[in-house]
């Protein structure tokens, strides 16, 4: 009997691997260029850094962690988001006393949740994300909200769309959490379980709610752009000017509010609007988190950040038909004829990969006509073939498979004359 892989998960092949590598490296380059630096965590934490750190009311905590007990009986949880181990390692490396202030990070990392799988929501899955730690410029929101940008304009992506909000400060979130209790309250027995649990705890997630996403009372809920006090208002201002200095267009959406508990200020998704894309739209999201270095054990620290996940990225260039270019062809394929030659080629095949040329031969005994075949399917750029006669002279017959010229080459030489040809 065979075993499949779990439901939720998928491998990632040669030939699709590629569009992978692609994507990462822009994301590595963008982060590069805008001074972020990669760190990397644990693939679990204990099980408490995400109650806390997440949230207690959140999706994610409620139903969607893989939470075990190792053999110590210590409660372990496979990492669903990078924002609170991020954290966690920022307080316990003491990274609030680094000289380069704020700290900008970035991570490429596997996530799991345990959701119900579907085009675009996987269990296990690769974010992209972004933390800038220990500034309360509005400016760095919009550095941030840019990178995201960056990267996907530049991968190709051209039907975005960056949807703003502001969560306010805890003064204007208490005065909305208030007015929220008071419009949802009396009708509350027409909204699902978790509405009714949301209520008098986080009543914000109502508006978050997938399942009473169309009653009629999400459309009149009181807005928190109305809750606003003096400061949170400037504040979200400055975002919006520091974007519009940048020529980075949004849609401000009243109603945008993140899952996790953490938020205050600036929240923003970016959306793609390719047709076909299907019912998942959201690309990534992110947002300013100023409470929660302290709320994890560090000093007050400002931060903001985003996520996007690599599957929805690659989903939205599918969408919009963009194929990457990624690199397939081989350098050089050596062709031998002969035991003498067979043996003298895993030499040559050796300079070749110390010079940096990509290239193979073959492993499989075969006839002439088959390893021609074989360079084929690799594309391969030169075939150098290797025979009694050119042994004897200490040369090699390189074909270029572009023009079908073909050079005798001295052995020594070879892999000078292949670079050039490169
Ligand atoms: P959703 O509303 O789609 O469940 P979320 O609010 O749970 O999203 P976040 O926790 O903010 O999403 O994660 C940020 C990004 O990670 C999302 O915008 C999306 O690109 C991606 N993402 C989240 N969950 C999954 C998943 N199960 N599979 C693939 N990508 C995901
Ligand atoms: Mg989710």
């Amino acid at each position: 009997m065979s075993i499949n892989i779990p439901r939720g998960t998928k491998d990632i092949l040669p030939g699709e691997v590629e569009k992978w590598q692609l994507i990462e490296q822009k994301a590595k380059e963008v982060s590069a260029r805008f001074n972020y630096k990669e760190i990397r965590t644990p693939i679990f934490e204990h099980t408490d850094l995400f109650q806390r750190g997440v949230g207690d009311s959140t999706d994610i905590v409620q139903k969607e962690m893989y939470t075990f007990n190792d053999r110590g009986d210590r409660s372990l949880t496979l990492r669903p988001e990078g924002t609170a181990p991020v954290t966690r390692s920022y307080v316990e490396n003491k990274m609030f006393g680094l000289p380069g202030q704020p700290v900008k990070l970035f991570y490429i990392q596997p996530m799991f949740r345990y959701e119900r799988p579907q085009a675009g929501r996987y269990r296990q899955f690769v974010q992209f994300g972004i933390e800038a730690m220990g500034s309360a410029d509005p400016a760095i929101d919009a550095e941030v909200i840019s990178l995201a940008m960056t990267v996907y304009q530049e991968l190709g992506l051209k039907k975005l769309r960056l949807v703003l909000n502001t969560l306010g400060d805890a003064e204007s979130r208490k005065s909305h959490k208030e007015a929220l209790i008071a419009h949802f309250e009396p009708r509350i027995d027409e909204f699902c379980s978790d509405c009714q649990n949301r209520l008098l705890k986080n009543p914000l997630r109502i508006l978050d709610c997938k399942k009473d996403r169309d009653h009629e009372l999400m459309k009149s809920a009181p807005s928190i752009l109305e809750h606003l006090n003096e400061e949170s208002k400037t504040y979200f201002e400055e975002v919006k000017t520091s974007l519009d200095a940048m020529k980075i267009d949004y849609v401000i959406d009243p109603t945008l509010v993140r899952g996790l508990d953490y938020y205050n200020h600036t929240a923003f998704e970016i959306m793609s609007e390719a047709e076909g894309f299907g019912a998942i739209t959201t690309l990534s999201g992110g947002g300013r988190y100023n409470g929660l270095v302290e709320d994890l054990g560090g000093p007050a620290t400002p931060s903001i950040g985003f996520a996007m996940s690599l599957e929805r990225l690659l989903l939205a260039l599918e969408a919009e038909g963009i194929t990457l270019e990624t690199e397939e062809e081989i350098d050089c394929y050596v062709v031998a004829l002969g035991d003498e030659a067979k043996r003298k080629s895993v030499a040559i095949l050796s300079q070749l990969r110390q010079a940096g040329i990509k290239s193979d031969k073959d492993y499989l005994d075969k006839k002439m006509k088959a390893q021609f075949k074989a360079a084929d399917r690799f594309k391969a750029k030169f075939v150098a073939i290797l025979g009694e006669e050119e042994l004897s002279k200490g040369i090699i017959n390189v074909k270029n498979m572009d023009s079908g010229e073909q050079s005798e080459v001295a052995l020594e030489k070879l892999s000078t004359f292949l670079k050039q040809g490169k």
